[in-house]
């Protein structure tokens, strides 16, 4: 594994020290560390007051309790979330998760990574997230309503469209923003359309936000492959999950000319040679809520469904691989197939999807890696950009919307790309993203003080 410089050491013994049994947490932050070695030594200043420890721990944790009743009318009750991670760069800005694997391990490192994926955007948007171990599988529309008003019912005080925005995360769409909007609309009785993206159109929603994460990571490895004179078309691709960020990977891919043949849920993956039927995947995820062995059952011959626990994803041979599902869900044995069948890049739609052995093993190889944390950062970018229309009680086109996307996704790569040949890692995203969003928000936090 790459080592950590000597003198920022200490800074990761005392975040497990101080956030224990929280692997997730330590794993983002031992990534980051990793890479700035080479700032501290270049730039000696960043090891005074405290700055990197001050990175380390966020703002403000807030932990509750949210009790509400199913349809049979029993009593349930979940834990809630929201980590305000860093307010530098501007009000805290992430997204909600609802899945039952949420503990504020998994808050905590995702806050981290929002943090500096905010801040690679060059928008003024902090970092935070939030969300609930509620699982909302199975779950009657009523149910999941009045989760999120209970929900929202304590988190309403610690929101604000200048203070902490909101938005989707696993589990958590356009139904659920509504219902939580609402929620806080009520409490405070004040049309606030700032405080949350991810909206609908109908009540101040941006046009491209839903697509923006896929398309955004499509954008970035489209940029990645042009460095070494190559692009989509042609390619065969491989896109795990199946959830808003996978959907909208494998339409830009595919208008790319690239041909996607396989993805995914909890439950196992698909492989159709053929070429993935979009419109077919879009109505058994997103308007049926069913599973993906569905897909292969509708489209019959030469579709094959294999269970999770009869294999991997990352066993089906391409040239691009866009992990979009979870954290940690690509291991070094997944990479090192994936190498082995000759890939050439990977772009990370999900945040962490890689494990630190995955990664080696892709930067080992030469292998074109962007980091979730520059790769996904088309969604909160569009998020930023629909707070920006919210402001100025605006709506932009969708060709516009996008416009702005792919512009800020190729400011992201290049920033990537000459950041990591200025500290001498050539071709290096994962150094250049780090030190990148590091140096960004480390400039901030010095200019205001010791706060
Ligand atoms: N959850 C998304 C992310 O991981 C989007 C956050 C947002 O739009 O605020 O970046």
């Amino acid at each position: 594994m790459n080592s950590i410089d000597e003198k920022l050491q200490p800074v990761l013994a005392e975040v497990i020290r101080r956030n224990a049994g929280e692997p997730e947490f330590h794993q983002a932050v031992h990534e980051v560390l990793e890479s700035l070695g080479r700032v501290v030594a270049k730039h000696p200043h960043y090891l005074e007051q405290a700055l990197i420890e001050r990175i380390c721990e966020p703002e403000r944790q807030i932990i509750f309790r949210i009790p509400w009743t199913d349809d049979q009318g029993q009593v349930q009750i979940n834990r809630g979330f929201r980590v305000q991670f860093n307010s530098a760069l501007g009000p805290y800005k992430g997204g909600m998760r609802f899945h039952p694997s949420v503990n504020v391990g998994i808050i905590k490192f995702l806050g981290f990574e929002q943090t500096f994926k905010n801040a690679l955007t060059g928008m003024p948007i902090g970092g935070g997230k939030g969300g609930s171990d509620f699982d909302p599988k199975g779950r009657s529309d009523a149910e999941i309503m009045r989760f999120c008003q209970s929900l929202m019912t304590e988190l309403h005080r610690h929101l604000g469209e200048q203070t902490d925005v909101p938005a989707g995360d696993i589990g958590v769409g356009g139904r659920e923003i509504g219902y939580m909007f609402g929620q806080y609309k009520r409490l405070n009785n004040r049309f606030e359309a700032g405080v949350f993206t991810g909206k609908a159109l109908a009540y101040g929603g941006s046009r491209a936000r839903t697509e923006a994460t896929g398309y955004g990571n499509t954008y970035f490895v489209d940029s990645m492959l042009k460095t070494r004179g190559t692009n989509f078309d042609g390619k065969t691709v491989v896109v795990s999950g199946s959830g808003n960020v996978a959907i909208y990977s494998i339409e830009k891919v595919q208008s790319f000319g690239g041909k996607v043949i396989a993805c995914s849920d909890s439950s196992g993956y698909i492989v159709d040679e053929n070429g993935i039927d979009l419109a077919l995947l879009k109505e058994i995820k997103t308007v049926r809520r069913e599973r993906i062995s569905e897909y292969a059952r509708r489209r019959g011959n030469g579709v094959h469904f294999i269970a999770s626990d009869k294999g991997s994803i990352w066993d089906v041979p391409c040239d691009v691989a866009m992990p979009s599902a979870t954290q940690n869900e690509l291991s070094g044995k997944d990479a090192r197939v994936l190498v082995k069948n000759g890939v050439i890049a990977v772009g990370e739609g999900a945040n962490m999807p890689s494990t630190p052995e995955a990664v080696k093993v892709f930067r080992d190889a030469s292998v074109l890696f962007a980091p979730g944390k520059a790769a996904n950062a088309g969604g909160v970018a569009t998020s930023a950009l629909e707070m920006q229309q919210n402001a100025s009680r605006d709506s932009w086109t969708f060709e516009q919307t996008e416009a702005r996307l792919a512009a800020i996704m190729r400011s992201i790569h290049d920033t990537c790309h000459e950041t990591a040949d200025e500290y001498g890692a050539p071709g290096d995203y994962v150094l250049g993203a780090n030190i990148a969003g590091f140096v960004r928000v480390a400039e901030a936090m010095r200019m205001l003080g010791v706060i």
